[in-house]
């Protein structure tokens, strides 16, 4: 579904990708873990388009989008739920969820929002309450929501788990599970390794701009190299 080869991009002289390929198979989890400043984020930003690609292709179900602009990947079925959440506090949660949806013109909008609201009925009890009131565990729930609001064929994920309690880190990675079991395609960026190469189907390890490792989630576990950098054994 997704095949991105020799992307780089740059901070002025500051190269954060450095030729980066990867691969997503439709209704697969893809994890990308590494350490902090590895150039995770800077990744997903350049999938979607709002970082610019100094080279590189980015091809999405057979066709190039390397020179579309955000929106258009987002009409195309990429859909990212940002680092921090980045929910609008002061507006409803509901209002947070139409945002989520503000590039589409079908009529099945609200009939997406009920399915958001099934799969965090939390989100639905409060939906007029401003999303600043929300928890953060709540918070990253509404971010996911407003991300599937786009309806996305491929979701993008970075760090979801991120200053999470550890029952609700659980629960975002439970929520990657049953999202996949829907047959969702996810790639999913995490700090979080253990979290994330139990959850995937694939991943790969990024170290200062370069992909070191590939393999399935469990052949990654039990790799002596990512046990020692990564799962602290
Ligand atoms: P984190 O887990 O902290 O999000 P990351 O793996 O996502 O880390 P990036 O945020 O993509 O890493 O950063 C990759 C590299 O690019 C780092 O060296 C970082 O310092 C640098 N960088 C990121 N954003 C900027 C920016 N706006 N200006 C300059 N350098 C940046």
């Amino acid at each position: 579904m997704l095949s991105v080869t020799g992307m780089e991009s740059a901070y002025g002289r500051i190269k954060a990708l450095k030729g980066i390929s990867l691969q997503v198979g439709r209704g697969e989890v893809v994890a990308l873990i590494g350490a902090n400043g590895a150039g995770k984020t800077t990744f997903l930003r350049t999938v979607s388009g709002v970082q610019p690609m100094t080279a590189g292709t980015i091809e999405f179900e057979g066709q190039n989008i390397s020179r579309l602009r955000p929106d258009q990947r987002v009409v195309r079925g990429i859909c990212q739920c940002p680092e921090g959440r980045m929910v609008f506090g002061p507006m409803s949660i509901e209002d947070n969820l139409r945002l989520g949806a503000y590039t589409r013109k079908d009529n099945e909008i609200l009939a997406d929002m009920e399915k958001v609201y099934d799969l965090f009925p939390v989100l639905k009890e409060k939906r007029l309450l401003p999303a600043g009131s929300l928890s953060g565990g709540q918070q990253q729930m509404l971010a996911i929501g407003r991300a599937l609001m786009g309806r996305p064929k491929l979701l993008l994920l970075d760090e979801p788990s991120m200053g999470l309690a550890p029952i609700l880190v659980e629960e975002i990675f439970n929520v990657v599970r049953n999202l996949k079991a829907q047959g969702m395609t996810i790639l999913l960026v995490e700090q979080n390794a253990f979290g994330a190469l139990a959850v995937c189907d694939r991943a790969y390890v990024l170290e200062t701009g370069t992909i070191t490792l590939t393999g399935t989630g469990a052949e990654l576990a039990a790799n002596d190299q990512v046990r020692a950098a990564y799962l602290g054994m």
